[in-house]
């Protein structure tokens, strides 16, 4: 077996493993019809619906990365020459409009300055004005670090009679999300974030609102494999085959589930606050300053502008000496804030006063 460094990872993903995680992983391989199996995925349908605050039915980890749940939630929904209102805070949003665009769909964007959330009456306005078929947007977006009101823009999106997407790839597991008191309509999110889990499987939901909306399409989903109705014939009632489900990603999101659990929700979302405060007091000493205001900064996923010290020295080459020499990985600036910001993540497992510390301590050592 080939050996891998031991690594910290403090970027945006993916984030590092339980123990427990790692030994579900090797587990021996059954079928992915076997009783055994099909139980293991009651619990996981049921655990992500307990995260995603839904009682949605077709509630399933989709066998691709978050990107393919965004393409999932999209394909099902949209038809060519639908109206499409979507968000950009971020390379996330950016992506969405890259996605519907591919389907055919017309896209009607939203935007804002990378580091501030969506403009709620920009949103709102564009909603009322094209009363589109869907309203897209990230709850947390990775790239700038924003954390996203979801309320206001979801009720106005439900008023106008649009069906609401919503990215929950980095809040899942770390932030309060509750798809159904939100009025969400199809969900997508990701295992490498804050569910500690490997990356490689997408959690989706999608409403009876949303279903209703897939059996009145005059056209068939244009992707095969992300058809939300031949994938419920597997992840429904009947358990059919429609492709070999990764059995074991599978028993590792289960068990990476199951320590989220036992956690709790709510103490595992209070550890990633507390987390996040930490390390903005820790690297406040060092010239660290946040880059998102107050209210709006995500736990998991801290955006910091760089001290001059570092701008100096080149962030890339003290982000290369920090992996180097004290096995730990931190996030670069994407897009526009290449350069001026690191983006560091505490999540799931990571979302701990020791990552802090031990971040703290290499940086103080690197910049002495
Ligand atoms: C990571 C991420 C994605 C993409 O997920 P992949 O697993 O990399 O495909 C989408 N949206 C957000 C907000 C993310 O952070």
């Amino acid at each position: 077996m080939g050996t891998l460094p031991q690594r910290l990872l403090l970027g945006p993903g993916p984030s590092n493993v339980n123990p427990r995680v790692l030994a579900a992983l090797s587990q021996p391989l059954v079928g992915h019809l076997d009783p055994a199996f099909l139980a293991v995925m009651d619990e996981v349908q049921a655990g992500l619906r307990e995260l995603f605050g839904t009682r949605n039915a077709l509630t399933l980890p989709l066998s691709a990365t978050g990107s393919a749940g965004m393409e999932a939630c999209l394909a099902n929904l949209l038809e060519r020459g639908d109206e499409v209102v979507v968000g950009v805070a971020g390379v996330f949003g950016e992506r969405m409009c890259d996605v519907a665009t591919r389907m055919g769909a017309r896209v009607t964007r939203v935007e804002t300055e990378p580091g501030t959330p969506l403009p709620e009456d920009g949103m709102l306005e564009a909603i009322e004005r094209v009363r589109p078929r869907v309203v897209a947007f990230v709850h947390a977006e990775t790239s700038t670090g924003v954390l996203q009101p979801v309320e206001a823009i979801a009720a106005c999106a439900r008023k106008a009679g649009s069906l609401v997407v919503l990215d929950c790839v980095t809040s899942l597991a770390g932030l309060p999300v509750e798809l159904d008191r939100w009025g969400i309509d199809a969900a997508y999110s990701g295992t490498q974030k804050c569910l500690s889990a490997p990356p490689g499987l997408s959690p989706v939901s999608f409403s009876e609102r949303a279903l209703t909306r897939v059996r009145e399409r005059a056209t068939p989903v244009q992707s095969w494999y992300l058809d939300i109705s031949l994938l419920a014939g597997y992840f429904g009632q009947e358990r059919v085959y429609h492709h070999t489900a990764p059995i074991s990603a599978i028993l590792g999101l289960a068990e990476a589930l199951r320590v989220v659990l036992e956690e709790g929700l709510p103490a595992r979302i209070a550890r990633h606050a507390a987390a996040a405060r930490q390390l903005r007091e820790e690297l406040a000493p060092l010239g660290f300053t946040p880059l998102v205001a107050d209210g709006y900064r995500l736990p998991m996923l801290t955006t910091l502008r760089l001290p001059e010290a570092v701008l100096a020295m080149g962030e890339a080459p003290l982000r290369r000496r920090l992996l180097d020499r004290h096995g730990i990985e931190v996030g670069g600036g994407l897009g526009k804030l290449a350069g001026q910001i690191w983006r560091v993540g505490l999540m799931g497992e990571n979302a701990r006063r020791s990552s802090v510390e031990t971040l703290r301590d290499a940086l103080a050592r690197e910049l002495a």
